[in-house]
């Protein structure tokens, strides 16, 4: 069962695939616990509701007995104009990850019941995820043998880097598990040195610093602390995984035409961005993953990277 399921996934196209037990995951709970009561989580405070569902998917999913984890490689082939205002990598696919990910795990699903039985998931409840809160994704993908959490507390899969969505798929039957693989950062702070808002230490991230959080989940104006330390990203932030050595040498551009960007991400200037109208916004990333922050907030976002530049 275990070869088939990792042997299908990677047929239906995703880059990786690893099993692990369901049980409950005490180091994290302990972690979470005190991250949260610190208040490192910031406006997120849906991270503190549902917190024993979250620490174990036994709870999240009656019947839970495995975690099927996936990786897709999003890295993409070409890059935007340096000297624009940046869009994260994960977000430059034309159809939004989450569809793209949710189709190929149903698949997989499908594949599963019909040779296993449609009793190898719980009905009734989602047992699919991308994305998504009540999931420790990097986690489950730790522990199904897929990498190791680096310092920049993003998943760095051997082979494939950190530049991947992962997809979970939790089962009601029991199988064999992957084992764990060590973390392998050794003594590199590459991704803590280069943070520009120092929000990394010690393997943790004070999301309240982060510029993902700052320019995706903070609803309010970003604080004037962080305005001039943007460098240049609007929607996102990839420069502690640009700088992972292991980045360097393993992210190889993704081969998945359903993760084909949007062109004009692509080949916009900074005018086109400033001159971006909430009609063109809405017709442009109509499908994508950027239609998620809202017109408003990426527009803010634009203005003061145009405003701060240094
Ligand atoms: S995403 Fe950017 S701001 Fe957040 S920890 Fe990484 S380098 Fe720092
Ligand atoms: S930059 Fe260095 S410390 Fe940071 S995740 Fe990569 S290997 Fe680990």
């Amino acid at each position: 069962m275990h070869n088939f399921i990792k042997n299908m996934a990677l047929s239906l196209g995703f880059d990786a695939c690893g099993i692990a037990k369901a049980e409950e995951l005490t180091e994290d709970a302990r972690f979470m616990k005190l991250w949260i009561d610190s208040g490192q989580n910031g406006e997120m405070s849906y991270l503190a509701r549902n917190f024993e569902k979250r620490v174990d998917p036994r709870i999240l999913v009656p019947g839970c007995k495995s975690i099927v984890v996936v990786l897709l490689n999003y890295f993409p082939e070409n890059k935007q104009i340096s000297s624009s205002p940046q869009i994260a990598k994960y977000a430059y696919s034309e159809v939004d990850y989450h569809t793209v990910l949710k189709e190929k795990l149903k698949s997989l699903e499908e594949q599963i019941c019909s040779k296993y039985g449609s009793d190898s998931v719980t009905q009734g409840y989602q047992h699919l995820f991308v994305d998504s809160a009540p999931v420790l994704e990097r986690r489950w993908a730790e522990r199904a043998g897929l990498g190791w959490i680096g310092k920049h507390t993003q998943l760095i899969h051997p082979g494939l880097g950190s530049y991947t969505f992962i997809g979970i798929l939790m089962l009601r039957i029991e199988t064999d598990y992957d084992k764990s693989i060590l973390p392998h950062c050794g003594n590199c702070t590459r991704c803590i040195d280069a943070c520009p808002t120092k929000a990394l230490s010690n393997g943790t991230l004070d999301a309240r610093r982060c510029i993902s959080y700052l320019t995706i989940e903070n609803k309010n104006e970003i604080p004037s602390e962080f305005k001039t330390k943007l460098s240049g990203n609007a929607l996102g932030c990839d420069i502690c995984a640009d700088v992972c050595p292991w980045n360097k040498k393993w992210a190889i551009p993704h081969t998945h035409p359903e993760l084909s960007p949007v062109k004009e991400i692509l080949n916009w200037d900074t005018n086109s961005w400033h001159l971006l109208s909430n009609e063109n916004f809405n017709v442009i990333f109509k499908k994508s993953a950027i239609k998620r922050a809202g017109f408003g907030k990426l527009k803010q976002n634009i203005n003061v990277v145009i405003n701060n530049k240094v």
